[in-house]
C-alpha cells in the first residue's frame, strides 16, 4: 500500500520517505508500538516503496512488484513469526532466514524480512542474529516489530534504528475500521475503547459487544424508581472492574448523545441499529432532563476514572436514570 493509505503516522512516514529519496535507509529497523497501531503496514509499505521501480520514495501500488507484495506472495520478502504451537522464534528459523537472505534476490533489488514479534526470539536466536543486523547479507532490509523494545537484548536494540509508533487516535481507528467494512455505528462504538489499536477494536467487535449493548439497553428500559431493585440489580450486573465500568459509561454516553440528537430533531445518530431503544430513551423523559442526564453520565465517568467505587457510582447514576421527570 502506498504511504498515503497509512493513517496517523505522518511524521514517521516523512522520515522514511526522506531516507528513501536519499538512498540512506537503515539496514535494520526496530518498530516499537502497540499491536494493531500500524507497525506492520508501515513495514510493508517501506519494503514496497524500496522495491517499486516506478517511484523513488513511495509505492505506485500497480506495478507487478507492488501487486505481489499487496497479495502477500512476493518471493523476496520473508515473514518470521513463532511457528504454530511454539512460543518462541527458534534459532533454526533464524539460521534458515540468514541463509535465505544470503541468496540472490529473485526479482527485487534486495531481500527484506519482518520479524514479528521480535521479543519472542529466544536469547540464542537473538544472539545468532546480531551479525546479520549489523551487516545484512546482500544488503537485505530487516525490520523487527515489538510492543516493547525494552524486552529485547540491548545488543539487538543498539544495532537497529528505533522508530516509535504512537497509538492511533479514535478518529483514525474509526476511519480504518470503516475502510475494513465495519458499520459506522459499530466503529464509533468500539473506537473509544480500543486504546488506539485497530486489532483491539476488531476483537471488541467480535467478542460480544452487540450482546453487551443489548444487555445494557434492556436494563435501561427496565429501570423504575418505584421498584428500586431494578436500579440495584442493573448496577450489580453492569458494574465490573474500573475498565469494564468505563466501557459501560462510554456506551451510555453514546446512547444519550443519540437520544439528545433525536430529541433535537437531528437524525445524526451512531446507534442506528438500536434506533427503537434510543427513541424510547429520548421520549421517556423531557429533552432538558436528557441533557442533564448526559452531563451526569460524564460526571460519573470522571468520578470512576478518579477512583470512585464503580458499583456505588452506578447505583447513584441509575437512580437518576430511573427517575422519569
Ligand atoms: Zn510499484
Amino acid at each position: 500500500m502506498p504511504f498515503a493509505d497509512i493513517l496517523g503516522h505522518d511524521r514517521i512516514i516523512e522520515v522514511l520517505r526522506r531516507s528513501l529519496r536519499s538512498g540512506k535507509t537503515a539496514h535494520s529497523y526496530l518498530f516499537e508500538g502497540i499491536s494493531g497501531c500500524g507497525r506492520k503496514k508501515t513495514a510493508l509499505a517501506l519494503i514496497q516503496a524500496l522495491f517499486c521501480p516506478a517511484l523513488p520514495d513511495d509505492a505506485c501500488g500497480v506495478c507487478p512488484s507492488c501487486r505481489k507484495i499487496e497479495g502477500g506472495n512476493h518471493p523476496d520478502i520473508h515473514l518470521i513469526a513463532p511457528l504454530p504451537d511454539k512460543r518462541d522464534i527458534s534459532i533454526e528459523q533464524l539460521r534458515e532466514l540468514q541463509h535465505d537472505l544470503s541468496l540472490r534476490p529473485y526479482e527485487a533489488p534486495r531481500k527484506a524480512c519482518i520479524i514479528d514479534p521480535a521479543e519472542r526470539m529466544s536469547v540464542s536466536a537473538a544472539n545468532s542474529l546480531l551479525k546479520t543486523l549489523e551487516e545484512p547479507p546482500g544488503n537485505a532490509l530487516i525490520i523487527l516489530l515489538t510492543e516493547n523494545a525494552g524486552m529485547l537484548l540491548s545488543t539487538v536494540r543498539s544495532r537497529c534504528q528505533l522508530i516509535r509508533f504512537a497509538p492511533l487516535s479514535p478518529e483514525h481507528v474509526v476511519s480504518l475500521l470503516e475502510r475494513s467494512g465495519m458499520a459506522p455505528e459499530t466503529a464509533a462504538l468500539v473506537a473509544p475503547m480500543s486504546g488506539g489499536s485497530v486489532r483491539k477494536a476488531l476483537e471488541l467487535d467480535n467478542e460480544s459487544l452487540t450482546v453487551r449493548r443489548e444487555a445494557v439497553l434492556s436494563r435501561m428500559g427496565q429501570l423504575n424508581i418505584n421498584r428500586i431493585a431494578t436500579v440495584f440489580d442493573a448496577a450489580e450486573e453492569l458494574s465490573g472492574n474500573r475498565d469494564a465500568t468505563l466501557e459501560l459509561l462510554d456506551m451510555l454516553l453514546s446512547f444519550f448523545r443519540d437520544a439528545v440528537h433525536l430529541g433535537a430533531g437531528s437524525e445524526d445518530i451512531v446507534n442506528r441499529s438500536a434506533r427503537g431503544a434510543i427513541e424510547s430513551i429520548a421520549t421517556r423523559r423531557s429533552f432538558p432532563r436528557n441533557l442533564e442526564l448526559l452531563e451526569r453520565i460524564y460526571e460519573t465517568r470522571r468520578a470512576v476514572q478518579r477512583n470512585a467505587n464503580p458499583k456505588l457510582a452506578l447505583d447513584q447514576l441509575f437512580m437518576g436514570l430511573a427517575d422519569g421527570r
